[in-house]
């Protein structure tokens, strides 16, 4: 198959939009910016559609997809119940990243929700990924447009490294600004739960609706508590060189990581290290990657699935990192760093 490319970095053209809307309502697959990852997109409604996206990604089947939203209205259709809390997060957060997990319509198909009675459901702040789902019927189903396993998109170039001669179109509306995955809560029960950590914390969701809980499965060490979100329990994000996350005082840190890439060196490897740019010019004997500011947290989330491909070309035998406890993404940004470090930690 060949994947056209469709350019709108600089603007929207409602003639790429139309035709992108036309392959998705034909049962296709297309690529688009979110502001929080490139997603793979098809028609949410159509079984045949959904699955497809499964077998692009060789996505496991009991994972389920989110479905994508342009207009508050349109929840009405996929849901079975419209609870109060989703009323008040969706006018507090929407269009943004947050995705609501909530009781299924019969409109939804299985293929679509991995087979659970739930919906996930998110509305997203990109006028570009707006428009292709108004012109695409109102329902995507999109998860991050990778293949399984791999870090998520950022830009349209990493979704052709993985996704090219496989889906459609991919439309390349430039980096996204977030760079991860969107926070999920589940609101089919009386507290909500906090399934995936995002841009949007425990604490800014806690200020509109009162209590909100983090998933058991996503704290435990325990591997028989299992998360609640499917997705969650597979290892992702995983750079080719193992990955470990050093963590402790920070100038110890940096001596523990200069010796370990010396070690490297002298066995004539080379070793990868990840530094926030308060610290990255004291590595040596290594590849340095900056990744963003301790100071804009931001930064940081923007460019950790960028490196984590980047190691993948570089060949380095192993990977080093400094850990980001950063104020309000700071849980999601090191759940996604100790997922792609498989939870190997070096505390020193
Ligand atoms: P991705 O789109 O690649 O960010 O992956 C979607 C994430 O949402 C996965 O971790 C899924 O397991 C999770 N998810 C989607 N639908 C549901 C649902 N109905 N209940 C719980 N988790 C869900
Ligand atoms: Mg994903």
């Amino acid at each position: 198959m060949e994947t056209v490319i469709e350019n709108m970095r600089e603007s929207i053209s409602e003639e790429g939009i139309r035709r992108a809307g036309e392959i998705l309502r034909q049962g296709g697959l297309v690529a688009f910016p979110t502001e929080t990852v490139y997603g793979l997109g098809a028609n949410a409604l159509d079984p045949e559609a959904s699955a497809k996206i499964y077998r692009a990604k060789g996505r496991p089947s009991d994972n389920p997809l989110i479905v994508h939203i342009a207009e508050w209205e349109a929840i009405g259709k996929i849901t079975e119940e419209l609870t109060p809390q989703a009323k008040l997060l969706s006018d507090a957060f929407w269009p943004g990243p947050l995705t609501m997990v909530l009781k299924k319509s019969d409109a939804v198909p299985y293929t679509t929700t991995g087979g659970l009675q739930t919906v996930a459901v998110r509305m997203p702040d990109n006028a570009i990924a707006c428009a292709l789902i108004r012109a695409g019927g109102g329902y995507v189903a999109a998860p991050s447009a990778n293949t399984s396993g791999r870090p998520s998109p950022t830009t349209a170039q990493h979704v052709a490294e993985d996704m090219d001669g496989v889906i459609d179109m991919i439309i390349d509306g430039g980096p996204v600004s977030i760079g991860l995955e969107s926070t999920i809560v589940d609101l089919t029960e009386e507290v909500p739960v906090i399934l995936r950590p995002g841009f949007i914390s425990q604490e800014m969701l806690g200020r509109v609706v009162g209590e909100v809980r983090m998933d058991r499965g996503l704290l435990s060490e325990d591997p028989s508590v299992r998360p609640k979100a499917p997705g969650m329990k597979y290892r992702h994000y995983a750079p080719k060189a193992p990955l470990f996350i050093v963590e402790g005082e920070r100038q110890r840190v940096q001596e523990k990581i200069n010796e370990l890439t010396a070690e490297e060196s002298l066995k004539g490897r080379k070793a990868g290290v990840i530094a926030a740019k308060e610290t990255s010019g004291s590595y040596f004997h290594a590849v340095v990657r900056t990744i963003g500011s301790r100071d804009q947290e931001l930064t940081i989330a923007q460019h950790l699935y960028a490196i984590l491909r980047e190691f993948d070309h570089l060949e380095v035998s192993v990977i080093y990192s400094e850990s980001f406890e950063t104020p309000q993404m700071g849980a999601a940004i090191m759940n996604r760093l100790m997922k792609a470090a498989g939870h190997q930690v070096i505390e020193v």
